[in-house]
């Protein structure tokens, strides 16, 4: 997790679930999505997967220290919560998705929005769970969490769900035509959820949205 601080005085307007560009020198841009919402916004929270052969995220990792400048551009993009909707919700994150899916919940819990909320987090083994403690802790408000492990190591003795994310909202509802999802994460979980989701359970097209965690493009 990495926590940005604006200059004195700033501050950033955005909506739960919108992202970053961190702007590097002579390269293209590293979209990093804000894992805070936005009642909550002493500081920028981002959770920052480390890419083996990643530029940035090795910096991160490796060279950066407390109090060094980052430049960004931003708010971005569409993944966002629609207020305007009455429909209950499933949240589909894998991996670091998570980060915007914590910013929209934490969004919902505090304007108090009442629509049944089913949470699944998708990811290999259990440490990659990172915050797994805070949505459970959601559970106490009513947000159901099912959390989700493909390669569980023999040392996380998981005893919960196994398989793919989107595989398992398939298995649990035969039916979403009445439903929004919100699903982040990996391009391939993305896909695979809007291909099935609207294909074998009838959700609508437009009751789908999603960011995609591409990686940049090459300079
Ligand atoms: C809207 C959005 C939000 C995002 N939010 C987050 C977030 O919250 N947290 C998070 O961890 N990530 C997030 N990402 C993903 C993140 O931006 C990328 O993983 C980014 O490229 C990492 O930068 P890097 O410099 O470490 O790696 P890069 O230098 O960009 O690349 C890493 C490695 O991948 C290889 N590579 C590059 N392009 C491809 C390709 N097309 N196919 C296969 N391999 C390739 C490179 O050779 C290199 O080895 C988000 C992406 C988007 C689009």
């Amino acid at each position: 997790m990495l926590s940005l601080k604006l200059p004195a005085n700033e501050r950033l307007q955005f909506l739960a679930g919108q992202y970053l560009d961190i702007l590097l020198k002579d390269q293209k841009p590293r979209s990093f999505s804000l894992a805070n919402a936005p009642h909550d916004d002493e500081f920028l929270e981002l959770h920052i997967r480390n890419i083996t052969g990643g530029a940035f995220t090795h910096h991160v990792f490796e060279v950066m220290k407390e109090r060094d400048i980052l430049r960004f551009k931003g708010p971005l993009g569409t993944f966002f919560l629609r207020e305007d909707s009455d429909k209950p919700i499933i949240f589909v994150a894998s991996g670091t998705g998570f980060a915007p899916i914590k910013a929209i919940i934490e969004h919902a819990l505090y304007i108090g929005v009442k629509r049944p909320m089913h949470f699944y987090w998708g990811a290999r083994k259990l440490a990659d769970l990172y915050m797994l403690d805070k949505a459970r802790h959601w559970e106490a408000s009513g947000i159901k969490f099912t959390p989700v492990l493909s390669d569980a190591l023999p040392e996380d003795a998981w005893q919960g769900r196994t398989g793919f994310v989107h595989q398992a909202v398939l298995d649990d509802y035969s039916d979403l035509s009445p439903y929004e999802v919100y699903t982040c994460g990996a391009p391939v979980v993305v896909e695979a959820a809007h291909r099935d989701f609207t294909a074998q359970r009838g959700l609508p097209n437009e009751a789908f949205f999603s960011d995609a965690f591409t990686f940049a493009p090459k300079n």
